[in-house]
């Protein structure tokens, strides 16, 4: 695996730390890069982009007006610095259609193993540049289904790229919260036709009776099918927690670990509905064209029949 990952690099936003434990970027001057899917300018689309890896920049974790090109002696700086600070590295990724467009991201390497930085900041990796800046888009998937939330979820997105956790948070909770109604709806179709799909509906009969979004979630998270149960995790738990936590007990950090987790939740979700939707519709058109094919059968061999 690369060191670094491809979501760090491409969903990641400024100041969202990722753990890497392994991370030992003092011993290798040949950090692996992954090859990245992002949206070309020039070319119009999705792209792959590949770093140029001659391209890197290495500064002092405290100074960034101390950038040098292509010095990987950046050692030369005071080793305890480096292990208090961590170092920044500059990459430069090229659209490998166009060679043209590029994408260009600082990340400051904390690889500490000196016992006396708190174990929380050893073997991280943190974006702290991008340019061009990140676009907050709507994902496409998504945009018949947040249509008109479409302001607020951008306005989220930017939160969540710019490392405003607090904000972010409050942005994806409200569109939970205008959500909830269809999202619980829609979610029925991934039922199979059993009594476990009566009791979601029955269920669903109360969640329209109340106005509190938590107790909407409340009612129905523990009847949710195994297919959503993502590892041991409930999405609909998950959302639960999310909605009822009180913004004051979270850190900045830990609001940012929860709206990207809203925004994954949200987009799992929506992928699970729609696939479902696909596979009825699929279900149905085979089972018209099969009655449609035996009808015809049933009606030939009614003409072979022998005038009575
Ligand atoms: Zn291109």
């Amino acid at each position: 695996m690369p060191d670094l990952t491809r979501d760090f690099l491409e969903n990641y936003g400024l100041y969202r730390k990722y753990h890497s434990p392994g991370i030992h970027f003092g011993t290798k001057s040949d950090l692996d890069t992954p090859s990245l899917q992002l949206y070309c300018n020039r070319c119009q689309g999705v792209r792959t982009f590949n770093e140029l890896a001659i391209n890197r920049i290495f500064a002092d974790g405290r100074k960034l007006s101390g950038l040098r090109h292509k010095s990987v002696s950046i050692g030369g700086n005071d080793e305890s610095d480096n292990a208090r600070y961590g170092r920044i590295i500059g990459f430069h990724f090229v659209c490998q259609d166009c060679k043209e467009e590029g994408v260009n991201y600082l990340v400051l390497f904390n690889d500490s193993e000196d016992e006396s930085v708190d174990f929380e900041k050893r073997g991280h990796v943190i974006k702290v540049g991008q340019y061009p800046a990140q676009a907050a888009s709507l994902p496409q998937e998504l945009r018949p289904y947040l249509k008109e939330h479409e302001d607020i979820y951008k306005r989220g997105r930017m939160c969540e790229l710019n490392g405003f956790g607090l904000g972010a948070l409050a942005y994806y909770r409200r569109i939970i919260e205008s959500i909830i109604d269809t999202l619980l709806n829609d979610l029925t179709v991934i039922f199979a036709d059993d009594d476990s799909k009566k009791t979601y509906q029955q269920a669903l009969v109360k969640v329209k009776e109340t106005k509190v979004h938590v107790k909407k979630i409340e009612l129905v998270k523990d009847l949710v099918p195994d297919v959503l149960k993502r590892g041991q995790g409930n999405p609909l738990g998950f959302l639960h927690e999310a909605l009822s936590v009180g913004l004051h007990s979270l850190t900045e950090t830990d609001c940012l670990e929860v709206a990207s987790e809203i925004r994954d939740t949200i987009a799992f979700l929506n992928k699970h509905i729609q696939l479902a939707r696909e596979e009825a519709t699929h279900f149905s058109k085979k089972m018209s064209r099969l009655e449609e094919k035996l009808r015809k059968m049933t009606s030939l061999e009614g003409n072979d029949q022998p005038p009575a």
